[in-house]
């Protein structure tokens, strides 16, 4: 039962921030094992940056200092407010100490040898993480363990390791940035100053990380989303975004898009309550585990919550009327407005929110027919992508140790998940033991232009949790009452999370199916405003989304604008395309198109919009 957390927290994408500042046990603050092959360079390098931080600033205090995706950092209590000149002379301090190529060598003191260690040194955050180990040990009545050290050189560090061999193994590296953090993440803890750093096995490979990181800051969507006018955040309402029209339209094309899709699909979309009763999540397990990640509300003497997931509600539909072999497989969609109580310091941007909609949708069927039903969502997982020029990888997750359920069943199931993901013919790979406590499941990431790679949504043959736990049936040919499978799946994952990474992909370039104005009509001087409008009506007939710049700038300023915001046709009006009644369109990049007929040019961009290329 313990991952039902996890799984739900899974079930929305790699919502954990990489940077989150560790929080909890001192056993998490040690742990250097973030599982990456680059982690123990990366961690070693955290190790003979404060090696050198220490050399400039003696008295520093250490605060811990892991690996991190793409590099690490550490944390110190320094004597003043670092300046971007010291992280060159730590950076020089670090190359010394990396040339010297000093090798790591763990040692294991008696417990209070290591405390009177560090206490003598001076490290009181140090001390504070061993008082903690003791105290636990002692909580669970068994001994304190050594204390584990690494040393490099003249410097001596509490760590769990693992490391590489010496500091010469230490690749390319580079200080990125000096950040606050409270020690343990808690704000009534002292500030300290983290020092970001990355560092590679080879200097292509710095390089590109460097480049990468340039341009994902040009194409974050924060930023895109003021420029594009797209979205903003405001502190009435932490984690939620305020959608604009541009954006609003951007979103509701996207979900039309998959209600389509759906439609063709036989799939039902039902809607159902945000508010619910406590006693819902205490049937599903989610009080157990998942109530401090859940708004509440008191209301004539009864707890609600707001619900942070779709899944259970949707079996008061199911079990609406009795259901019978033939009706299944029964497939609900629902756009769910969702609701996690996320604390506001992890809060980033669309992509780790307390408020998103899921484009969800939960399937019963009968077991024999999961391989057909894999097979078709995965169909629509592929085609959903195509439409943003993104290919998913998927990853399926087997079952682990402490599953629910008949092991026959779900020895059936994963044979027939993986019928299904070879018949696909879908890159995959697997991962033994990673899936839900009650389902195997299927995770889909995407690799965006930039390499990055993104978990975005989730398929997971539930075979106890909504079925047992809200006792499910069907009527099978020959009367007798059986148990449904259900199937949780969700294709963009979060409306907002997608939106935020396909507009990091397109650097807010969006496919003309996708952008929220899809033409601007420029015309030349005000007497072509008229014909502009008269343009403009041909194309929103064809259900094109344009508009007329008829403002007093500058043709040429215009045409700027409209490339700043990038939209993918401009059309310039003047006397002679009026009178000929053509169009001269030029592409957001330039590329000037032949004129076509009013009317030829509207059908062809109808066209081109219904087809939903991502170039
Ligand atoms: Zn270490
Ligand atoms: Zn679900």
């Amino acid at each position: 039962m313990a991952d039902v957390k996890e799984e739900v927290q899974a079930e929305t994408e790699g919502e954990v921030a990489l940077e989150a500042p560790p929080r909890g046990s001192a056993e998490e603050l040690l742990d250097a094992e973030a599982g990456e092959p680059l982690d123990p360079m990366r961690h070693s390098a955290a190790h003979v940056m404060a090696e050198a931080v220490l050399d400039l600033f003696p008295g520093t205090k250490l605060g811990i200092g892991p690996a991190i995706a793409d590099g690490f950092y550490y944390d110190f209590e320094l004597p003043r407010t670092l300046k971007p000149e010291d992280l060159e002379a730590i950076a020089a301090r670090m190359a010394a100490s990396i040339k010297a190529d000093h090798p790591f060598v763990r040692r294991e003191l008696p417990p209070e040898e290591g405390r009177a260690f560090f206490e003598e040194r001076g490290q009181p955050y140090k001390v504070e993480i061993l008082a903690d180990l003791a105290a636990r040990a002692k909580a669970e009545g068994q001994p304190m363990p050594p204390v584990s050290v690494y040393e490099h050189g003249q410097f001596v560090d509490l760590c769990k390791g693992p490391h590489v061999e010496s500091t010469g193994k230490i690749g390319p590296f580079k200080l990125l940035a000096v950040a606050g953090a409270y020690w343990r993440g808690d704000e009534k803890r002292p500030m300290l100053q983290r020092i970001y750093g990355t560092v590679w096995p080879t200097q292509e490979d710095l390089d590109r990380f460097l480049w990468r990181r340039e341009e994902a800051k040009k194409r974050d969507h924060r930023r895109l989303g003021v420029q594009l006018d797209l979205f903003s955040f405001h502190d009435v309402s932490p984690g939620a975004a305020f959608w604009h029209p541009k954006g609003w339209t951007l979103y509701r094309t996207l979900e039309n898009a998959m209600r389509e899709l759906q439609a063709g699909r036989d799939y039902q979309e039902i809607y159902t309550p945000p508010l619910v009763a406590q006693k819902l999540w205490q049937q599903s397990g989610h009080w157990d585990l998942y109530r401090e990640h859940m708004f509440l509300f008191e209301s004539e003497g009864q707890t609600f919550s707001l619900k942070p997931m779709n899944c259970p509600e949707s079996t008061y539909v199911y079990r609406s009327r009795v259901r019978s072999y033939r009706d299944l497989p029964l497939r609900f969609s629902e756009y769910g407005k969702l609701h996690r109580n996320e604390l506001s310091g992890t809060l980033s941007g669309l992509t780790r929110v307390r408020h998103f909609v899921q484009d969800d949708g939960h399937i019963y069927l009968r077991p024999d027919q999961i391989g057909s039903e894999i097979e078709a969502v995965l169909g629509e997982v592929r085609e959903a992508y195509s439409w943003v020029g993104l290919t998913p990888r998927l990853t399926f997750g087997t079952r682990p140790d402490k599953a629910l359920g008949d092991p026959a069943l779900w020895d059936r199931a994963e044979a027939l998940i993986q019928e299904a993901l070879d018949r696909s013919g879908a890159e995959y790979r697997v991962k033994l033991k990673d899936g839900a406590f009650y389902a195997p499941k299927i995770d889909i990431q995407v690799d965006d232009a930039l390499g990055r790679e993104w978990q975005t949504a989730t398929i997971q043959v539930d075979l106890v949790m909504l079925p047992e736990r809200f006792d499910l049936w069907y009527i099978d040919e020959e009367g007798h009452q059986q148990r449904p499978v259900a199937i949780h799946r969700a294709i963009y994952g979060s409306l907002e999370r997608f939106i935020g990474v396909i507009t990091e992909h397109f650097a807010g370039a969006f496919p003309l199916w996708l952008a929220p104005v899809q033409a601007v009509i420029v015309p030349i001087a005000d007497r072509h405003v008229g014909a502009a409008d008269e343009l403009a009506a041909v194309m929103r007939d064809r259900g094109l989304r344009v508009e007329v710049d008829g403002s007093e700038n500058r043709m040429q300023n215009k045409i700027r604008l409209a490339q700043g915001q990038k939209v993918p046709y401009m059309v310039v009006l003047g006397d002679r395309e009026i009178d000929a009644r053509t169009a001269s369109p030029r592409t957001r990049s330039g590329e000037q198109q032949p004129a076509e007929p009013w009317d030829a040019f509207a059908d062809r961009l109808a066209a081109e919009s219904r087809e939903r290329r991502a170039d």
